[in-house]
């Protein structure tokens, strides 16, 4: 199957924190791939900003080195890639370079500024933009996550915002909404009749999303010892799976229409029981160094790992529950949408045993696609057996084999030009996740209880099992 790329109008995107991690190992590279497909625009410009005293020809240099060994760069299209780069210095919490960057800027074409810099920065360089001139009632602000630490600190960060740009204007990224899966969910639930009726509580029997890494915090110590997987993680990342499984259908795929109904998923949560969550730490390595060492505190009690189980309190949803469950150093890398159907009601088979329901799993990574398990017979004579067979769709392969898979990054960057926010958060939206998690975070900074630990290269900690055990289901296997 050929993509079909439609261009996007020329475009000034100024991309403060240029130089930092982010910026160069997933904007410009995915600037890159939709330059080299034709959906960037030859008269579209790409201003990188940051505080470093850098000319432009250096900071193109410095762009070239990080690409120009990819397997998949090609030389003589880089070179023309990097003509639409220019750099100028700017510091966000002083005066320096604004005026400049006020002059490099073009009246008649889009204007996005994209904020890959801490979150304390984002309301400095909002006001900036607003008092030098530079926001245009048209022009887009992008923001990286973390969106705030709690609500309180969100509400803050919604207002800078909002003293200089309207919610229109607001593209909250979260990059899970650009993956290629997760708006395969939607398309999966709302662009099919099969699903759509057996999607609740009298056809599904429990939900388990599941995000698990290899990596440990190393790299990220200071800031993930302050957070931990609740706040890294679940306020943000399984929040927005858990939405996009649980909401009802939108009356049209416009950005309000979705957001208003995964807001009202959120609302409907209910405050989750402290015996429905199980928190851990991973131990060190045989040899090597645990969280604690990584974190270098040893009184530390943030989470590396945590389960829940949770309920959407609605008439879809009543008595169905969503186990959610995040961590790092387990077992693989895998994120995935598990949807446990229903057990048949009866049997009619003689000597097969208990009939399990179906099961649909929604890979997110790595190789993104869907898997179907259905119950068929086992082939041959002798006895009626039966077998679970899996319908597997990996989308590489759907949509022709050689296809390159897209970053999320390469979506949510076009989509910013084009003025969809349809993939990025609504402010009340977040607010309403942290006003959610704040309890659960403050219950726990309050009691003296520590994670439990949990061997590196496993699923997580026993309370984590025990957690479906107990209500008689089991995990997914990490990794199976
Ligand atoms: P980083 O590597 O520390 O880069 C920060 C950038 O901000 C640098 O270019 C830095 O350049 C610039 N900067 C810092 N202070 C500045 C100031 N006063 N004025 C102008 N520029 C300033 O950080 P990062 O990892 O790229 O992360 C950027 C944001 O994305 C953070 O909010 C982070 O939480 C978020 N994020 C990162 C990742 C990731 O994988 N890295 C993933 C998700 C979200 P100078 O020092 O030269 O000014």
């Amino acid at each position: 199957m050929v993509s079909r790329v439609i261009p996007v109008d020329p475009f000034d995107l100024v991309l403060f924190g240029a130089t930092g991690d982010l910026a160069q190992r997933k904007i410009l590279p995915a600037l890159y791939h939709r330059f080299e497909v034709g959906q960037m625009p030859e008269q579209a410009r790409i201003i990188a900003s940051a505080r470093s005293d850098m000319e432009s020809h250096a900071f193109r240099e410095h762009v070239r080195s990080g690409l120009r060994d990819k397997p998949e760069v090609k030389a003589e299209i880089l070179d023309r890639f990097l003509e639409r780069l220019e750099y100028v210095a700017v510091d966000a919490l002083g005066e320096t370079g604004w005026n400049c960057l006020r002059e490099m800027l073009r009246p008649d074409v889009v204007r996005a500024f994209y904020l890959s810099v801490g979150p304390g920065l984002f309301p400095e360089i909002a006001q900036r933009l607003h008092d030098h001139g530079l926001a245009t009632p048209d022009s887009r602000i992008v923001v990286e996550k973390p969106f705030g630490h709690d609500l309180e600190s969100a509400k803050a960060l919604n207002e800078g915002l909002r003293r200089c740009f309207e919610e229109r204007q607001i593209y909250r990224i979260d990059h899970y909404l650009g993956k290629e899966t997760v708006q395969n969910l939607m398309a999966l639930r709302f662009a099919n009749s099969l699903f759509e009726p057996l999607w609740n509580a009298s056809h599904i029997d429990h939900v388990q999303i599941t995000v698990a890494e290899t990596v440990g915090v190393e790299g990220r110590e200071a800031y993930y010892d302050r957070a931990g997987a609740m706040r890294d993680m679940v306020q943000n990342h399984l929040m927005q799976l858990l939405c996009l499984t649980a909401m009802e259908p939108p009356s049209k795929f416009v950005p309000n229409a979705v957001r208003d109904e995964k807001v009202k998923v959120i609302e409907a949560l209910e405050p989750v029981e402290p015996g429905d969550i199980a928190r851990g730490q991973y131990r060190p390595e045989k040899g090597g160094d645990g969280y604690l060492d990584h974190v270098g505190n040893p009184d530390s009690r943030t989470e590396s790992f945590v389960a829940l189980k949770v309920h959407v309190a609605n008439w879809r949803w009543a008595g169905v529950p969503f186990y959610l469950r995040t961590g790092k150093r387990l077992r693989a890398r895998e994120s995935e949408i598990v949807v446990v159907f229903r057990d048949p009601p009866h049997t009619i088979f003689p000597n097969v045993g208990h009939l399990h329901g179906n099961v649909l799993v929604i890979r997110l990574q790595p190789d993104e696609g869907i898997t179907l398990s259905t119950t068929i017979k086992d082939p041959g004579p002798g006895g009626f057996r039966l077998a679970d067979v899996a319908l597997d769709m990996s989308f590489a392969e759907a949509l022709g084999g050689n296809v390159r898979a897209q970053d999320a990054y390469e979506r949510l960057v076009m989509d910013v030009i084009r003025g969809d926010q349809t993939l990025f958060m609504r402010g009340d939206e977040v607010e309403a996740a942290w006003a959610w998690v704040d309890p659960i975070v403050h219950a726990w900074e309050d009691s003296r209880d520590r994670p439990s630990p949990y061997d590196p290269g496993s699923s997580g900690p026993e309370e984590a099992l025990m957690l479906m055990h107990r209500d008689g289901r089991r995990w997914r296997q990490i990794g199976g």
